[in-house]
């Protein structure tokens, strides 16, 4: 081939792979949360995300299936149309509830979660105040908003104040966006002291709990960590610990029926299948009656923790800096060469010099194969 674009493509491709950055799929069998088939080979994985294991509960399955068999495959139109299934009601409410919030709105995923609720509630005129490690679809949502955005160095509080002071008088509305639990590095926001600078400076609060739901605070989320924070928008997806697909936030009414109306990655998409409806219920459920199942994912961090002297864990995510690409990818493939799946994170996933091992914790995970892992990670840290 040698028209334009693919040799446009392939020079690009080119110039990644020379710098180790170059990714590739790699076919994957999840047989449940735990273990995968790659290649043939069966490999424990700390790379999933499905921290309850709930992907696989056969509460959850079953739920799915059963809508299926009700309201069909697909849901047939944008939510505005005629794709409103009733179970997104249900849910809307069971959310709501969870979160203390007035109402809620699900959302297709979070990557569009983010890049419609920002736009929504911040434009030209405006300031969006980012994490400088928030997710890639927070920074997408803010670029998308036309407001101005200005990153905040991670969880640093006079940061966030001195760039709230400094940019406040000339700005009509501001947002603070963040994670909650950080993707890539598992530490917590401190939403009370973010939530006093917000309301000092009359600037409105999004936290993105994706990695927090299911997991900490008793399974109810980061926003439980913080019982005096105000946070305007509680952002979340039922991809992570939910084992499903989908997100949402919750809110006040009037908030909710603004996304509803004017939110463009809601009203111009076709809604989530409703059995991904039913399984974020019944996965809610299976969060409600088993604590025990919550309580794993943390606890199993914290004995990786502890077994290699590392600072306690805050969520289930771990990380291991290694600096370069080529070391995580290196390390990576150490681990499995030994059974282990850790799939290395690259920029410009992480910043510049930050390669890493991320490591997830699942409920599913066996004591032992926790230690395993510690022993396997061990030499990678005395590099
Ligand atoms: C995974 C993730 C998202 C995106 O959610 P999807 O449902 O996978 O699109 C958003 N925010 C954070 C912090 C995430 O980790």
């Amino acid at each position: 081939m040698n028209d334009t674009l693919t040799r446009y493509a392939q020079a690009k491709i080119d110039a990644l792979a020379s710098r180790s950055l170059a990714r590739t799929l790699k076919p994957t069998h999840r047989l449940d949360g735990v273990w995968v088939e790659r290649d043939g080979r069966r490999l424990v994985s700390f790379s999933c995300n499905d921290y309850l294991g709930l992907s696989h509960h056969p509460k959850v399955k079953a739920a799915a299936v059963a809508a299926i068999g009700t309201y069909g495959a697909g849901s047939g139109a944008s939510r505005l149309v005629t794709g409103d299934h009733p179970l997104f009601t249900a849910l809307e409410a069971r959310l709501a509830g969870l979160k203390g919030a007035e109402a809620a709105c699900v959302f297709g995923s979070g990557y569009l979660a983010n890049t419609g609720i920002i736009p929504t509630f911040a434009g030209p005129g405006d300031l969006v105040l980012v994490d400088e490690l928030a997710h890639a679809c927070i920074w997408a949502g803010a670029r998308l908003s036309q407001a101005k955005v200005v990153a905040f160095r991670h969880n640093d509080m006079d940061d966030l104040a001195a760039r709230l002071a400094a940019e406040r008088p000339a700005v009509g509305n501001v947002l603070i966006a963040t994670d909650g639990v950080f993707s890539m590095d598992g530490d917590i926001a401190p939403l009370d002291a973010i939530s006093v600078l917000a309301q000092a400076h009359d600037a409105w609060l999004l936290v993105d709990d994706a990695h927090g739901l299911g997991v900490v605070g008793d399974g109810a989320g980061v926003a439980a960590l913080f019982p005096d924070a105000r946070i305007d928008l509680h952002m979340g997806t039922f991809s992570k610990a939910l084992g499903g697909y989908g997100a949402y936030v919750c809110a006040s009414a009037p908030a909710i029926a603004l996304i509803k109306t004017r939110a463009r990655t809601f009203v111009y998409t076709t809604g989530l299948p409703p059995a991904s409806a039913a399984a974020a219920l019944a996965a809610l459920d299976v969060i409600a009656d088993e604590p025990d199942r919550v309580a794993q994912p943390l606890a199993k961090a914290r004995r990786f923790t502890t077994a290699l002297n590392l600072p306690e864990a805050l969520s289930a995510i771990v990380p291991i800096v290694l600096g370069a690409a080529e070391t995580a990818l290196e390390a990576a493939a150490d681990l499995e060469a030994q059974g282990l799946l850790v799939v290395p994170i690259r920029p410009p996933t992480v910043p510049e010099g930050t390669a890493r091992l991320r490591i997830a914790f699942t409920a599913g995970h066996a004591d032992a194969d926790v230690d395993r892992l510690a022993q396997a990670v061990r030499p990678w840290l005395a590099r």
